[in-house]
């Protein structure tokens, strides 16, 4: 099994699927691969007879059609995160999803009719968008570029506003849950909040989808009020649970 990406050798995915094999003694590795081609890579994971392989930034589009078959998933957020070989066949997958929205129903719960804003209008935001309205959520896309705002909400039939102080009353009525999605709070902007015109109460519930750092400026500004907050770290497990058991067959090993 492995990963493929550019760059991807600071991923952090080899620790959690190699853990998992090591603890429960699967004669099984998984390897970065750093490619420029993912045509030119599948030839080689077949040839390696790999089970399957995990798709980071850039080639998450760029695979789509090189598959022989597509989950419903991945047909509707566009992005694949994840490969099997079934019967011989390529198969892509999308485990982003729910990598997203599991941590969140644990901690938060039912977001049936919940107001959530979310930040982003980018590759993770279109997965988080997906598993949000899957879950009956009423969702505000709010974005830097409106216009990519606006192609968001139009596929997920849902409301978009630009990233700005004038929608601060948009933001408030859609403020159960707020998400964030952007690079934004990630190394080189981690000084910035991208909602910090946005006036906390301490009601309101902050999920930040960057693990590094761990308290964004977003996150903090939320544990300053007294919010409830969830950084990207779970997401991450979560989604790599969820090709372990599509490449073994097996559930990660998860200590209690
Ligand atoms: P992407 O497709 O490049 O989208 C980037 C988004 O950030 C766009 O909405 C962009 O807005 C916005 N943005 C960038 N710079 C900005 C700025 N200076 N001010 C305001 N908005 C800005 O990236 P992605 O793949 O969605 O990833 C986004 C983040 O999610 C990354 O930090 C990544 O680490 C994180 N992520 C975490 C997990 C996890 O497992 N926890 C999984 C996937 C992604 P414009 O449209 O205006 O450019």
């Amino acid at each position: 099994m492995g990963i493929i990406g550019n760059p991807v050798m600071h991923t952090k995915s080899p620790v959690i699927h190699n853990g998992g094999y090591k603890k429960l003694g699967l004669d099984a590795v998984y390897v970065p691969f750093e490619t420029d081609d993912p045509a030119t890579f599948l030839e080689l994971a077949a040839l390696l007879d790999m089970k399957g392989f995990s798709v980071t930034v850039p080639f998450k589009n760029d695979i789509i059609p090189l598959m022989d078959g597509l989950t419903e998933s991945v047909r509707s957020i566009g992005a694949c995160n994840t490969v099997t070989r079934i019967d011989g066949k390529w198969i892509g997958e999308n485990s982003d999803y729910t990598g997203f929205i599991k941590p969140l129903i644990n901690d938060f719960g039912s977001l049936e009719g919940k107001n959530v804003t979310l930040i982003g209008a980018g590759g993770a935001a279109k997965a988080c968008l997906y598993a949000l309205k899957e879950e009956g959520a009423n969702v505000l896309v709010v974005n830097r570029t409106v216009e990519k705002a606006k192609d968001l909400a139009i596929q997920f039939d849902t409301e978009y506003v630009g990233l700005s102080k004038e929608n601060l009353n948009k933001i408030t009525e859609y403020s159960d849950v707020i998400v964030q999605t952007t690079n934004v709070g990630m190394h080189p902007l981690e000084d910035i909040n991208p909602l910090e015109f946005f006036p906390l109460t301490g009601k309101e519930y902050l999920y930040d989808i960057i693990y590094t750092p761990e308290v964004t400026c977003f996150l903090k500004a939320g544990v300053d009020k007294g919010c409830k907050t969830l950084n990207g770290w779970p997401m991450l497990l979560e989604q790599g649970y969820r090709q372990f058991k599509l490449f073994t067959g097996m559930d990660f090993p998860v200590e209690d």
